[in-house]
């Protein structure tokens, strides 16, 4: 039995004054139903205010991408050593604007999955499609060449206790948002492509969260299928109120 686990992406947003608001709400106003796990990944500068205020509660943290290098003349990347001297839990890695935006290529984001991994940290590994890519017909193939990369370097072992996230990249920021059905199709598809590289049971562990317009409207619809494992959550998570009732609905299956 998988639980939820509900994830905020800050993103580029906050500054000192607004997070403390921010978190102070969601600390003074914790779901009813708390059982599911709840975390901020948050502007890297800003570590240390999330370590500060969220240490001891049931709110972890973490960063939204981290340098696939460990140290050495990078200049401008933060090493996931660095992340987790503030404590943090996770490191999103392969977010579709770090790959589009940014340029990280699957073998990249591969890297920084690893990196991860080597400071401690939890990855949350992200996947998606275009609307291109879907209207083509291409959403399987986008991604299982996706986890593929990851699977070709560290098999499906390397995946254990890590966190996957399918964003198809039409939903993240639009207000559109998959339906459940299309969220479960492609969470099965990326949990069967893992489950035929491996033996032990991975697959059938591993946390998949949906991120795309995530709101408290369609929370809960979509939290109710059978392997959507909670949320990867952009503009809603930076309103107390809307990311509070998320949590609580990822609480409540
Ligand atoms: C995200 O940033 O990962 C995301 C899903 O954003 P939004 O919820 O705003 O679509």
């Amino acid at each position: 039995m998988r639980s939820k686990v509900v994830v905020g992406n800050w993103k580029l947003n906050g500054g000192l004054a607004g997070n403390e608001t921010l978190l102070a709400a969601l600390l003074r106003e914790p779901p009813r139903n708390g059982s599911a796990a709840c975390a901020v990944c948050v502007p890297f500068p800003y570590l240390a205010q999330a370590q500060g205020m969220l240490a001891g509660s049931a709110i972890a943290w973490g960063s939204q991408d981290v340098s696939r290098y460990d140290q050495g003349a990078y200049t401008g990347d933060v090493s996931g050593k660095m992340v987790a001297e503030f404590g943090s839990r996770y490191a999103i890695v392969g977010h579709s604007e770090r790959r589009t935006v940014f340029g990280d290529s699957d073998a990249i984001v591969v890297e920084k999955f690893a990196a991860a991994r080597r400071a401690g940290l939890t990855p949350i590994f992200c996947v998606g499609e275009t609307l291109t890519e879907r209207e083509a017909g291409g959403t399987e193939a986008v991604l299982a060449r996706q986890v593929d990369a990851l699977l070709d370097k560290g098999g499906a072992a390397g995946l254990e206790g890590a966190i996957v996230a399918y964003e198809p990249v039409w939903a993240i920021g639009t207000g559109k948002t998959a339906t459940k059905q299309q969220a479960e199709e492609a969470h099965v598809f990326i949990r069967g492509r893992i489950a035929a590289k491996e033996q032990t049971n991975i697959a059938a562990r591993l946390p998949i969260l949906y991120g795309g317009s995530v709101k408290a409207a369609n929370a809960a619809e979509l939290f109710a299928m059978p392997n959507v494992d909670g949320g990867l959550v952009g503009g809603a998570s930076l309103v107390a109120e809307e990311f509070v009732a998320i949590w609580q609905a990822a609480g409540a299956h």
